[in-house]
């Protein structure tokens, strides 16, 4: 055990379990919401409908434009449509983009907020909002910033496409990764984190042989929020620092990057944070970056940076990036110890033992 540590518990509402949409009404009255704005990307604007018809009055309107990276410009058009809705409350159903509309309307309007999970990115039970003008993303962190109530229907997962749920799901582990030696960490934050790896490991092998195995989407969500309960209570290291630099210089794909790096970073750091990362490694069979890897590899993962369209050339200046403004990290960090990490996750190679 690891003292002295100091814990706070996050207070959001969440409802697991297939079919549990059903409670959606039940859950706007106890947040007092009488007429609530539904928002979805325009991938997902049949969901939103569907949810619009199945509480019906309730519904003031759909608005389907959230996209990547939460646009002010977008957030301005919503809030715009709330008001002349005249609604009193905000539904998002989807992933992390519809997630940061929702929470960039209610960090503005101070609305109620109920999220509908539909990946694994774990962004509906954090107090982080990302958002971005003119191409200049910048993070908020506040308590005000976490929905208010999550639904986790599996039902509505069954359809995340494999390699999305595959990303999605190491999106979510490299949460749990870097809470396990996040230096604020605390041993509730721990539990949870291990137990997420263990639940997610678990799944996504499973859902890759029966995407539409209940059983299996259910358990992949219950780790993902374990997950974002993490991410949302302890700060983050090198892994999520390389993702927001290379995927902001060069507009990657974010659960992608994540999938990527994760193997990387997580070897880098096994060697500083052997004793906090030790019931990870075990679950990854002794070796975690090498076991990630492997993971990564049986579920069909994107493995290689160059795939992305990521240059040798472009990897210089992420590492220059990286090391100017550092987030804390177990283990101190070098310009060349920057590229000995992310050359592998260029090629795609197995990271070796740092
Ligand atoms: P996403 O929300 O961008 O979704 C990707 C696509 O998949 C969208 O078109 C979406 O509509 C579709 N989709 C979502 N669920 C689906 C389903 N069940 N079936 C079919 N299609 C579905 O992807 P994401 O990875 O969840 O979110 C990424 C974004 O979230 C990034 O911008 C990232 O920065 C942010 N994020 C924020 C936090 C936070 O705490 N603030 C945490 C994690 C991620």
């Amino acid at each position: 055990m690891t003292f002295p540590f100091v814990y706070q518990s996050a207070p959001s509402r969440v409802i697991f379990g297939a079919g549990c949409m059903t409670q959606l009404a039940d859950e706007l009255e106890i947040l007092g919401c009488k007429r609530v704005l539904i928002l979805s990307t325009p991938f997902q604007k049949g969901d939103a409908d569907r949810l619009a018809s199945d509480i019906g009055p309730l519904a003031a309107g759909v608005f389907a434009g959230a996209t990547m990276h939460t646009p002010l410009a977008v957030t301005d058009q919503a809030l715009a449509a709330f008001d002349a809705a005249g609604a009193d409350g905000i539904v998002s159903i989807g992933g992390g983009s519809t997630i940061g509309l929702g929470k960039a309307m209610s960090w503005r309007n101070k609305a109620p907020h109920l999220v509908v999970a539909t990946t694994y990115a774990g962004s509906e039970v954090t107090d982080i909002l990302g958002q971005t003008e003119n191409g200049v993303k910048t993070t908020i962190r506040n308590p005000a910033i976490r929905p208010e109530t999550v639904l986790y229907d599996a039902n509505l997962t069954l359809g995340l496409p494999i390699p999305m749920s595959v990303s999605s799901g190491l999106n979510a582990i490299a949460h749990a990764i870097e809470g396990l030696y996040a230096q604020d960490r605390n041993p509730v934050t721990s539990l949870m984190a291990v137990e997420a790896i263990r639940a997610l490991k678990d799944a996504l092998p499973r859902i890759i042989n029966a995407p539409r195995d209940i059983d299996a989407r259910s358990d992949a969500l219950y780790g993902s929020w374990l997950c974002g309960v993490v991410l949302g209570s302890v700060g983050m290291s090198l892994h999520h620092k390389l993702c927001h630099t290379l995927g902001g210089m060069l507009n990657l794909p974010h659960a992608e990057t994540h999938a990527i790096l994760l193997p990387h970073t997580a070897a880098f750091n096994a060697v500083a944070a052997h004793d906090a990362l030790a019931p990870a490694t075990a679950l990854f069979g002794g070796d975690l970056g090498g076991g990630l890897h492997d993971f990564a590899t049986a579920l069909g993962a994107p493995l290689a940076l160059r795939d992305l369209g990521v240059t040798a050339a472009d990897l210089e200046k992420a590492a220059d990036q990286a090391v100017k403004n550092p987030y804390w990290n177990p283990r101190d960090i070098t310009r060349a110890s920057i590229m000995d990490l992310l050359t592998p996750a260029l090629n795609g190679t197995r990271p070796r033992a740092f």
